[in-house]
């Protein structure tokens, strides 16, 4: 295996492969004689200048005549929007102006100016965006002085009372006067009264794809007439003109008219934060030159230095103006000399498109390709139907007794918002009805009713009232037991302000000894977020995790929600509680303990899920990584060119031979995928990109930057379309490659708040928050699961996740690869002894509360490879043998914990399990079913004091793997055990007790390790 898992290390990158380069550049239409002056100094030095021009603003045949000259000599002459604006322009004359005023997209018009006003898109919850109080008073915006203090340019408000966006622009004495959007032409709107006002960040505008085509062409018909080649860049206007974003210019102007470089802004949600390697041609931002009093010759020399030195390009704008105090013979002699030392110290000038067009390494004709491709996953949504997939079986729905059923499952309902009582495996998980209360008072619905039924789901539909609310509560249920709640209080005219709003779901004791709060803590792992039920508070309006399990060694309860739009809590951490109690343990949510005024319709949603999900695979402790027998399987990780690219064009060239080749020795393949990232190289991602970017962290984030085949972005798979795509594509190319099985790298549901998604909201003090995506990414993993299960009905699917186990998203494979999480926290002491503990282990890594088996990745030695202060140690033969036996200690007691847990090994890393799974072959022979019985089973004969020695039995046909883990620090003897238990596993009297490792009858267990015992006659036990 090359290559494990996605290395999560993001970096700040600005451009992928690039040479250095200096590129100066000169906006703007200026006298043909500056001009002239200027060409002359750069082609005395052998340099190229690179001119931004507005078409509309080019004077006489003069100043043609020089720019048809200078682009003959090499020059580089760009599109700086026709008429120095995206969102409007004039036109030539009143004929033309009376023609392009009927442009569909022409929302205003200017007669006396033959200026047209373009619609503008605004997204008002862009996360940049900000509320702040103020008022209109005679056309002039009045807010409080520190708030005037945040103003950037350019300044566009939206005031809700007069329902439009505005410009302005504050003067000396700091009025701020009102313009319209397009133009600074006074506006004078009314007064208005105080109120919430948004100040609107430039990402929050974006034109549309008309208005982008519109402006593209006029460029290009200017520049034609003129007699000016085809412009390649096109260079963002600025003063009263929002910016265009990279994603928004390249979905027009590179993909449908073969542009290849822009200055425009990247449309990330922190400027300046890294950028998708792709959008780099898009977003070459220039340093201040010459014109700015800041910047000297020096500076500019240094900066350049700086540029050669980590083998980047730079650029320098100029408006050819000498700074205050300056001439413009002394600003032209200064640039004569630049272009000296430049030539002098060999660091070439080149125009904007010779180095944009390096940068990405994306050609302009493979721009063009991916926008020529037909995209036929528009056409079929591969995956989306109301069909049940194996193992489960259609859910049930009784409406004599008002109960749902699915695999292992029921769900009762009563008068309550959900279930009044809910059975998995016939064990009862509620102590008593869940209790919504609304100022302290139940709510109760009548009986649900059945409002929908497919082989996919069951839903159901319930009222009643409560102060004067009606409330509304929908339920859909699906075959694996998932389940989703939304509540809808619809005020009637005698509805009152109501102060508190809770759910109580109080758990049997017996059936909620563990919890587990999923909060994912990927570098540095802190103990105390699972373990014994205990007092702990979720925020869930922060990020780590919107999910919580409770649960025992069997079964369990997962709760999730996605958004928290009308919860109004005080605190973050009232929201989720978990409460032990004396006769039941708590699940205590807290949707409203603020007043909330009266009169608004309210929904609360959330989802939640009985435990186990659906029964284990068959000989699933037989199925092996690596282990070359029919089932087994191979990860198989380097079969595309891309990082998760799932098309047939980015397999490796000699896919096939290879594959064949890896079947051959190790049986089935699991092809790597990881469809929540995607390469920043892959076409459908040029063209979509930056719908389907995650944000946060920004559109086009770029992890593993620098080299071409790692490199990968984050996408929100609620993005419109981006799911299509995937699924589709993974059947194209299980089908043209002969894929046998599934690997997925971390799927599991992100925060996203981009809007363009329904992703984010606005939490109740008018803060902008993500969403957490759960069901778009269990929608996601279940298309992806339905059509592979279709195409490779035996082919395995594993899924890895660290630390999460929301079976909601991750049921959707046969197995779980877990552990990674650690890799981080493992070089502070180099084992496993301050992090596993029997609680915490139980309640994060077990197979059976869950339904799905999992490996564990150990991270000894990959952890000291990345993170060890001393390297090289893994570098020789000898030092590799030396470190296995340091670590052997800790690898064993990793191991044992496995064992002990009857968790999945995945081995390697320094981890050897041969000894075991010799034994384990062995024991598999035995006829009948197979018995794990945990140390904390009442039916396990060796007992168990709640402390750090576990013993755990398999029994199976009358013989016992016994298996022991001591992790305490002293040694540690195998107890007697008890004998009625004994007998109860079908296990004989007489019996002796072998060391599968050893071969030795049991020896006392050494401090933090582990040792595994047969059963064998009874004479054998005894003998060496
Ligand atoms: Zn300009
Ligand atoms: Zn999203």
């Amino acid at each position: 295996m090359k290559k494990l898992f996605c290395g999560l290390t993001i970096l700040s990158v600005g451009f992928a492969a690039a040479d250095p380069g200096v590129v100066l550049r000169f906006d703007d239409a200026h006298p043909v004689e500056q001009w002239r002056q200027l060409a002359a100094v750069f082609d005395a030095a052998g340099a190229k200048m690179s001119l931004a021009l507005p078409a509309r603003h080019l004077g006489g045949e003069e100043q043609r005549a020089f720019l048809r000259e200078a682009a003959a000599k090499g020059h580089e002459i760009m599109d700086h929007a026709y008429d120095h604006a995206l969102y409007s322009c004039r036109c030539r004359d009143a004929a033309e102006f009376a023609a392009l005023s009927n442009l569909p997209f022409v929302v205003e018009t200017d007669a006396p100016n033959l200026r047209l006003c373009f619609r503008y898109r605004f997204d008002m919850d862009h996360p940049r965006n900000r509320r702040f109080r103020g008022r209109v008073k005679g056309g002039r915006l009045i807010v409080e002085k520190n708030e005037a203090k945040k103003f950037q340019r350019p300044n566009k408000v939206y005031i809700p009372s007069l329902g439009r966006v505005f410009g302005f622009m504050s003067s000396q004495d700091g009025e701020m006067k009102l313009y319209s959007f397009w133009y600074p032409t006074p506006a004078a709107p009314p007064d208005s009264p105080e109120e919430d006002m948004v100040y609107c960040d430039q990402r929050s505008f974006s034109p549309g794809d008309d208005v982008l085509r519109f402006q593209a062409g006029r460029s290009r018909d200017a520049f034609a007439r003129i007699g000016l080649p085809e412009p390649k860049v096109w260079i963002q206007p600025g003063g009263w003109e929002p910016w265009l974003t990279a994603e928004t210019f390249r979905r027009v102007y590179a993909l449908e008219f073969g542009y290849t470089g822009a200055d425009c802004l990247v449309g990330c949600e922190k400027e300046g934060m890294a950028a998708d390697l792709s959008l780099a041609p898009f977003m070459f931002r220039p340093l201040p030159y010459l014109d700015s009093k800041a910047m000297t010759p020096e500076k500019i020399r240094s900066s350049i230095q700086d540029s050669v030195e980590h083998n980047r390009p730079i650029c320098f704008l100029s408006h050819m103006r000498p700074p205050p105090g300056g001439t413009w013979g002394q600003w032209l002699a200064e640039t004569a000399e630049l272009l000296k030392w430049l030539g002098e110290n060999n660091i070439p000038v080149k125009t904007f498109s010779e180095v944009t067009a390096r940068m990405s390494g994306i050609t302009a004709d493979e721009v063009k390709a991916a926008f020529a491709d037909a995209e036929p996953w528009r056409k079929e949504r591969v995956g989306v139907d109301e069909t049940c997939p194996a193992p489960w079986t259609p859910p049930t729905w009784d409406d004599s007794t008002k109960t749902f059923g699915c695999w292992n499952r029921t769900y009762r309902f009563g008068g309550g918002i959900m279930p009044d009582e809910i059975l998995s495996g016939g064990e009862t998980l509620f102590a008593r009805p869940p209790r919504l209360e609304m100022d302290g008072k139940a709510v109760r619905v009548a009986a649900p009713s059945l409002s929908k039924r497919s082989d996919e789901a069951v839903e159901t539909v319930a009222t009643g009232l409560a102060d004067g609310y009606e409330v509304k509560s929908h339920v859909r249920m699906e075959f694996d037991g998932f389940t989703w709640v939304d509540i809808d209080l619809v005020p009637s005219p005698e509805a009152k302000p109501f102060a508190s709003l809770s759910l109580d779901i109080a758990f049997a004791k017996n059936a909620s000894a563990l919890f587990n709060s999923m909060c994912k803590q990927y570098m540095d792992f802190k103990p105390g977020y699972a373990g014994a039920f205990m007092p702990f508070s979720l925020d869930l309006f922060g990020y780590e995790s919107r999910t919580m399990f409770v649960g025992n060694d069997d079964v369990g309860f997962a709760w999730h929600c996605e958004s928290l739009e009308d919860w109004r809590v005080e605190k973050g951490e009232d929201s989720l509680r978990l409460v032990p109690g004396d006769d039941a343990n708590h699940l205590l949510l807290t949707f409203v303990n603020r007043p909330v005024e009266k009169g608004r319709p309210l929904r609360y949603s959330f989802g939640f899920q009985a435990l186990p999900v659906k029964p284990m695979i068959r000989d699933w402790r037989y199925r092996r990584i690596n282990g070359g027998k029919p089932g087994d399987f191979m990860g198989y990780f380097d079969w595309e060119t891309l990082h998760n690219a799932p098309g047939a064009e980015y397999a490796t060239a000699d896919v096939k031979e290879r594959v064949a080749k890896a079947r051959a020795k190790y049986g089935r393949l699991q092809w790597y995928l990881a469809g929540f990232t995607t390469s920043p190289y892959a076409k459908p991602w040029i063209r979509h990109g930056g719908e389907w970017s995650k944000t946060p962290p920004a559109a086009g984030t770029v992890g593993s930057p620098g080299n071409r085949r790692s490199a990968f972005c984050w996408l929100c798979v609620g993005s419109p379309g981006y799911a299509d795509y995937y699924t589709w594509t993974l059947r194209d190319t299980i089908r043209k490659l002969g894929v046998d099985g599934l690997y997925f790298d971390n799927q599991d549901a992100q925060f996203c708040s981009a809007s363009v998604h329904g992703c984010g909201f606005r939490d109740w003090k008018g803060g902008a928050r993500a969403t957490y995506n759960l069901r778009a990414t269990r929608e996601f993993n279940k298309r992806l699961y339905r059509m592979a299960r279709r195409e490779i009905p035996e082919g395995p699917i594993m899924r890895h996740m660290s630390m999460k186990s929301i079976m909601a998203a991750d049921a959707f494979a046969d197995t779980l690869v877990d552990g990674e999480c650690y890799c981080g926290t493992i070089s502070r002491d180099e084992s496993y002894y301050n992090i596993f503990s029997p609680d915490m282990f139980r309640a994060m890594y077990r197979a059976s509360p869950w339904g799905m088996p999992r490996y564990l990745i150990p991270q000894i030695e990959r952890s000291i490879k990345l993170y060890a202060k001393e390297k090289g140690r893994y570098s020789t033969p000898e030092k590799i043998r030396a470190e296995i036996a340091k670590h052997r200690p800790a690898a064993r007691h990793f191991l044992g914990y496995m064992l002990v847990h009857d968790t999945l090994v995945w081995p390697g890393g320094g981890v050897d399990a041969t000894k075991f799974r010799a034994a384990e072959d062995k024991f598999r022979l035995h006829p009948g079913d197979e018995r794990f019985v945990l140390y904390t089973n009442g039916g396990n004969p060796f007992g168990y004091d709640g402390g750090r020695f576990m013993v755990s039995v398999r029994a199976r046909g009358g013989h016992a793997l016994v298996i022991a883990m001591n992790d305490t620090g002293e040694a540690q003897t195998l107890p007697r055990p008890d004998a009625a238990k004994w007998s109860a596993l079908g296990l004989p009297a007489e019996y002796g007790l072998r060391n599968v490792e050893t071969g030795r009858a049991p020896e006392s267990i050494p401090p933090r390790d582990y040792a595994v015992f047969e059963t064998v006659a009874k004479s054998a036990g005894k003998a060496k």
